[in-house]
Order: structure tokens, then C-alpha cells, then sequence
């Protein structure tokens, strides 16, 4: 039996789903909700609400959008030339982070994994290809994963996308900045010194 009265624990049971959070930390985040003022719990439902009510797909790059066209195809300052090629909304927010990519994007909201019945259809690949034909692209960049399934996600798109004549380019694989190269795992060290640049 529980010790809390049924609406607290029903705050705890969902509070507990989220990724990475327990029993105790779900128990704890309840009674600060249960404490905090009332307009926080508020503004907490109605945060929830909005983002299953009103997030949708961006129409263009298949990014997460509040609106038709996500803030990025909107942008002026892009470079509509250059569009790197992502497996989710959160990759895109990691490379757009750096600061360092100033063209657009592409989402695949996924990877092809026949083993988990994720084959190239259930993803955003017929959109992207359509993308090339319509928009004058000269570079795409396929940064799916270094992984089984996101290598090959960009071996099929590499097949897919080469006779449309645009240039493609996978993210260099290689030994972290500020590590060292003996504790680099050999498959690594193999990519790296297979990508070794001119110095
Ligand atoms: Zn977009």
C-alpha cells in the first residue's frame, strides 16, 4: 500500500516513465510540485499541453516547429546550398549547438535497422530526394550515426542520391579533441588514421 493519497501518486507513477528518473526522484519532483505556488503547477500542465497540441513537423526539414516551416528554413542567413542529413531532431540540436553549421537540414526520424522492422520507406528519405530535385543543393552531409544501422542509412542514401549529381560528405570520424590515442578504441584509431588530414 502506498503511503500518499491517489492523486500524488498518480503524479509520481507518470513523473516516474520519464527517461533517467526513478521512484525517489519522481516522489521528490511530486512534492515539490505539491509545494511550489500554484501558478507553477499551472504553467507546468499548460507547457505539457502546448507541446503535444501545437508541435508539429517542420514542413521543409522534418524538424521540431511551433509553426509550418521551423525557425532555421525560415532564416535568411542560411546557406540553402548545403544540407546535413540527421536521424533525429536531438542530433540536429547537438551540431546546431557548435555554432559551426550554417546551412539547413534534413531529419530522418530514424535509421534503417531492418532487425527493428526500420526500413528506408518509414523514414524521411522520399521527402529528401524530393528535396534535392526541387532545391538548388550542391552539398549534402550525411551525419547519421557512426553506428551499424546510421552507416547504413548513408550507404543507401549515397546510392540514392549520387545520380542526382550533388556532392556528399560523411562527419570525419576520429580520436576526441583533448584525448589520448591509447585509450582510443582500435576501430577509431582505424577511422582516423584513415582520414588523416595534410599538415
Ligand atoms: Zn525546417
Amino acid at each position: 500500500m502506498e503511503p500518499y493519497p491517489k492523486s500524488i501518486v498518480r503524479l509520481i507513477n507518470l513523473l516516474s516513465e520519464l527517461p533517467g528518473i526513478g521512484r525517489k526522484s519522481a516522489t521528490r519532483m511530486a512534492f515539490h510540485i505539491l509545494h511550489a505556488p500554484k501558478t507553477y503547477g499551472e504553467n507546468l500542465s499548460d507547457a505539457i499541453r502546448a507541446v503535444k497540441e501545437t508541435l508539429r513537423l517542420c514542413e521543409r526539414c522534418f524538424n521540431l516547429s511551433d509553426d509550418p516551416l521551423c525557425a532555421i528554413c525560415r532564416s535568411p542567413k542560411r546557406d540553402s546550398q548545403v544540407l546535413c542529413v540527421v536521424e533525429t531532431p536531438s542530433d540536429l540540436i547537438a551540431i546546431e549547438q557548435t555554432g559551426a553549421f550554417h546551412g539547413l537540414y534534413h531529419v530522418l526520424h530514424g535509421s534503417i535497422d531492418p532487425i527493428q522492422g526500420m526500413g528506408p520507406e518509414k523514414l524521411k528519405i522520399a521527402a529528401l530526394t524530393e528535396r534535392v530535385k526541387r532545391e538548388p543543393i550542391r552539398e549534402i552531409i550525411l551525419a547519421t550515426n557512426p553506428n551499424a544501422s546510421g552507416t547504413a542509412t548513408a550507404l543507401y542514401l549515397r546510392k540514392l542520391l549520387q545520380p542526382l549529381g550533388v556532392r556528399l560528405t560523411r562527419l570525419a570520424q576520429g580520436i576526441p579533441v583533448g584525448g589520448d590515442i591509447e585509450f582510443v578504441d582500435s576501430q577509431t584509431l582505424v577511422a582516423s588514421l584513415k582520414q588523416r588530414l595534410e599538415f
